[in-house]
């Protein structure tokens, strides 16, 4: 028989907190209850999506309603000791979440928010992609992690969901020469699998009330998707996300190499999804909860002869370019290309837009990732 992960979609139209605590607790129970991931006296680390500092309502970030209701339940069950952190793109976890609302309920479930300070190597021979990671010292001071997603799109792993979420674990500069190291969309998945197989999240939860559709993840458009989504599979939570948005799951390299890799399934006949009324099948789920409309990159090919053959010539590749109407010239973009000697500056002069040298980006959409000002695009 097969064995199959079970991944809960909680439907859910606003951010009331009242009702998503009512649906965080009725989705945990439909996983066996939190009791049963995590005992009592472990040191539980919250690790929520805070890519950059942006108003909640552009969906850069989980909401903070889904994390003050998640920590509400932990401190109702009786959990001690949790903090929440976050390695971001841009600024650190007390700033990122300063006047989000984020503070307030941490403030009231008395979680500190840290700030990393210190990266330690960590060895993972086991890794088939990434044999060490360098990890804040503060995460290996818990004993075990829940991560809060976004509902995104990324330009380089198509979505960024339960999956990309952990690339959050890895200490703050590390994660710009990650970007170096792996530079290819697959190559960064399978890394990105290695580091959810070392850090081993014990549940996965995806704020999907407003995702972020088009330019994601830190520039796309709000779009309701009305779900919450629940797994300790982060693959086939990632799997439900692809179908909802009518995306193939394995044309996203998370998906394909995290079944290869042995971290989850993508594959629908190996996943059980279930509703507080129910379980439903996928198709049911995606006639009442998926959205065609939604803007993501559903390009057909993920590899073959020819791509490689682009790719290893630079031809037909996906790249960023700048809007200059909207450049402010922040500068943003230049910090965190992570190619040595910039594949983005001012070369032109610091009163026009940064420009790019092709021939020394790597594609890691870090630069579109950060800009505030949504200038910079994907073609
Ligand atoms: S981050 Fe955006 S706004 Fe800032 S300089 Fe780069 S393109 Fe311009
Ligand atoms: S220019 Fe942008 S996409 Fe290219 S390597 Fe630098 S950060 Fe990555």
């Amino acid at each position: 028989m097969i064995k199959k992960s079970k991944v809960v979609l909680l439907p859910c139209a606003e951010y009331d907190e009242e009702k998503i605590y009512v649906l965080l607790k009725e989705g945990l129970s439909l996983l066996g209850g939190i009791e049963s991931l995590i005992s009592m006296d472990k040191k539980i680390l919250l690790k929520p999506n805070l890519l950059k500092k942006a108003e909640v309502e552009k969906a850069v970030i989980t909401h903070p309603v889904v994390v003050g209701a998640f920590a509400r339940i932990l401190r109702e069950k009786g959990y001690e000791n949790i903090v929440l952190a976050d390695s971001c793109g841009h600024g650190t976890t007390k700033s990122v979440i300063r006047g989000t609302g984020m503070d307030t309920y941490l403030e009231k479930y008395q979680i500190p928010a840290i700030d990393y300070t210190e990266g330690i190597k960590v060895d993972y021979p086991q890794g088939i992609q990434a044999k060490e990671f360098i990890l804040p010292k503060e995460l290996l001071e818990q004993d075990c992690v829940i991560s809060l997603s976004k509902m995104k799109t990324h330009a380089l792993e198509r979505i960024t969901g339960a999956v990309k979420n952990s690339y959050g674990f890895v200490y703050g500069l590390h994660k710009a020469k990650g970007h170096t190291q792996y530079p290819s969309a697959d190559s960064f998945a399978r890394m990105l699998i290695d580091l959810n197989r070392c850090v081993a999240p014990k549940l996965y939860v995806m704020d999907g009330i407003v995702a972020m559709e088009g330019n994601g993840p830190g520039s796309g458009d709000p779009v309701s998707m009305n779900v919450i989504l629940m797994s300790i599979d982060p693959v086939a939570l990632d799997s439900v996300f692809a179908k909802l948005v009518h995306l193939k799951p394995e044309l996203v390299p998370t998906n394909y190499h995290g079944e290869k890799m042995g971290l989850g399934t993508w594959k629908e006949e190996e996943i059980t999804l279930v509703t507080p009324e129910g379980e439903i099948s996928m198709a049911e789920a995606v006639e009442r909860y998926g959205n065609r409309k939604f803007h993501v990159d559903r390009t057909e090919v993920r590899k073959n002869i020819w791509t490689r053959m682009a790719g290893a010539l630079n031809i037909f590749q996906k790249k960023p370019y700048i809007e200059p109407d909207k450049c402010v010239r922040c500068g943003i973009c230049v910090q965190s290309c992570p190619v040595p000697g910039k594949a983005v500056d001012f070369r032109n002069g610091k009163n026009k837009a940064p420009v790019y040298d092709y021939k020394k980006c790597i594609r890691c959409f870090c630069c579109q990732e950060m800009c505030p000002k949504k200038a910079i695009k994907v073609k």
